[in-house]
């Protein structure tokens, strides 16, 4: 497969390219990608600019039916885009599957937003006045993603972004730009040209080109904490609207009186899925002392029957970790838990051995100190962490002694624990009995501290990024 840049309705061919090889298997090459030069940001923008108006004007209900066009155009080739994104980044078939289906469920939700009010009458002092508010586009605004929701994530952007009117360009993350390019071709030319837009390339270039680009008129970013503070003070600094979704590391607390099951299953499946690369994986086990050895040792049993391997068969549980350099990441945290004195429970345990591609074993670490690089710091693999505490106020501590702050859970059948937990947990979504990932697409979402410009994506929420308020006031004569 062959990824070009998608501007003004026309593929544009990128000459500089690369390579794309599956990290399940090295030796394969799926494709390649063009690696844009800044110039196809330009082009890009004035082709957004150029389209945007038309689009406003054509008004909320009849862009609403292009995106059920659009639901309907990616729900007719579900299996070969999910196929295609697991073959290209490496999560389970069962999983990307899941996960184009929630595309198609975004688009059609966005698509019914066509149909909602989107203002308030409000009561003006002059009686023969009709005073109200309307939703105004930003203009073009400029989407960043990242590749471990290859088909969610951009939809869940691009989607608001385009009922209320705005234009887009789109830059994909390097390590899913196939699977971006494939969605394009389904959706990208229901839209009037130059509505949804596309280039690749590498971050640090094409991307950098489009942030700060002088006519743009808001950023939507998901990724690391790192970038995503450049792209914060970039906005900042051209006094546009931004929103900046990045890392996590996701503590779950299991209190002494936890359904151990349901905590010890919830607790895999929000550190393992997806071989931990999800932005809301459980990272931290939180876990009273009293029930801790019963916790740990499930856990390990629980994660040492998980079938990691090819991400195409159905029943796989965890695949490959993304890319040569992720592996390399999340095998340096691995060495460094060991080097700061924590108990590997599980991992390298030879599950991973002697395939070709980027898989490492489900790791569990114990007696983790909550100061600890590995407690600190997100990880982004499939690796876990056991904190042992004495008390739900500690455990409350230890939760929120972080820099970030996106989802976090606590496992408990006690109402007044959870309702504490509720209340005093510094996190933007917060479970109960619950894993740590898998927010519902209705449902705001969005992190604190730094993981989270404070904006909040999904729901009826994403209308605050997409749009301003205007506020109107008609005076009968
Ligand atoms: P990343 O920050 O490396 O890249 C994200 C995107 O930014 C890519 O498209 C990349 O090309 C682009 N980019 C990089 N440098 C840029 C620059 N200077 N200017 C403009 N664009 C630039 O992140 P990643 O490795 O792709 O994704 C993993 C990270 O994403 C993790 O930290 C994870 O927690 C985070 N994430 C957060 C959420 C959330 O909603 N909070 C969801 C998914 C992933």
């Amino acid at each position: 497969m062959t990824g070009n840049n998608f501007i003004a309705g026309q593929w544009v061919p990128v000459e500089r390219r690369r390579e794309v090889l599956s990290p399940a298997n090295t030796g394969e090459v799926l494709g390649s990608i063009g690696l844009s030069a800044p110039q196809a940001a330009q082009e890009a923008v004035a082709a957004a600019r150029k389209a945007q108006r038309g689009w406003k004007a054509m008004g909320m209900v009849n862009r609403g039916n292009l995106l059920f066009q659009a639901a309907a155009a990616l729900e007719a080739h579900l299996d070969e885009l999910a196929e295609l994104a697991t073959r290209e980044m490496g999560k389970p078939i069962s999983e990307t599957r899941g996960e184009a289906m929630r595309a198609v469920a975004i688009l059609r939700y966005y698509a019914g937003e066509g149909y909602r009010a989107v203002g308030e009458v409000i009561p003006a002092a002059n009686p023969n006045a009709l005073q109200y508010t309307e939703r105004e586009p930003l203009g073009v605004v400029a989407i960043v993603t990242p590749w471990n929701f290859p088909l969610a994530i951009p939809i869940w952007k691009i989607a608001p972004a385009l009922i209320y009117g705005n234009a887009v360009v789109f830059k994909p993350a390097e390590w899913s730009s196939l699977t971006a390019v494939r969605m394009v071709e389904l959706i990208g030319s229901i839209f009037p040209a130059g509505v949804l837009n596309l280039i690749l390339g590498l971050g640090t270039e094409v991307g950098e080109a489009l942030v700060q680009h002088p006519d743009i008129d808001g950023i939507s970013f998901t990724g690391s904490t790192g970038v995503g503070s450049h792209i914060a003070a970039v906005a900042t600094q051209k006094g546009i609207k931004y929103q900046t979704e990045m890392g996590g590391k996701n503590p779950v607390i299991v209190a002494a009186d936890a359904d151990l099951d349901l905590a010890v299953e919830a607790t895999v499946s929000g550190a393992m899925r997806s071989a931990g690369q999800k932005c809301t994986a459980t990272s931290r086990v939180i876990v009273e002392e009293a029930i801790h050895d019963a916790f740990a040792e499930r856990l390990t049993a629980r994660t040492q029957s998980l079938k990691l391997g090819n991400p195409l068969e159905p029943d796989t549980y965890l695949g490959p970790v993304v890319s040569e350099l992720q592996y390399q990441k999340v095998q340096h945290f691995i060495s460094v838990g060991q080097q700061e004195g924590a108990r590997l429970l599980t991992g390298d345990d030879g599950r991973a051995g002697g395939a070709p591609g980027f898989y490492i074993a489900p790791t569990i670490f114990d007696g983790v100190d909550p100061g600890a690089t590995i407690a600190q710091e997100e990880i982004f693999g499939p690796v876990v962490g056991i904190l042992s505490v004495q008390s739900l106020d500690e455990a409350i501590q230890v939760a929120n002694n972080i820099r970030y702050g996106l989802s976090a859970s606590v496992f408990t059948r006690s109402l007044a624990t959870a309702m504490r937990f509720v209340h005093e947990i510094e996190a933007g979504l917060v479970r109960v009995n619950d894993e740590t990932a898998g927010v519902e697409l209705q449902a705001p979402f969005g992190g604190v501290k730094g993981s989270s410009s404070h904006s909040r994506e999904q729901g009826r929420a994403a209308i605050e990024f997409y749009t301003h308020v205007k506020t109107v006031s008609i005076r009968a004569l």
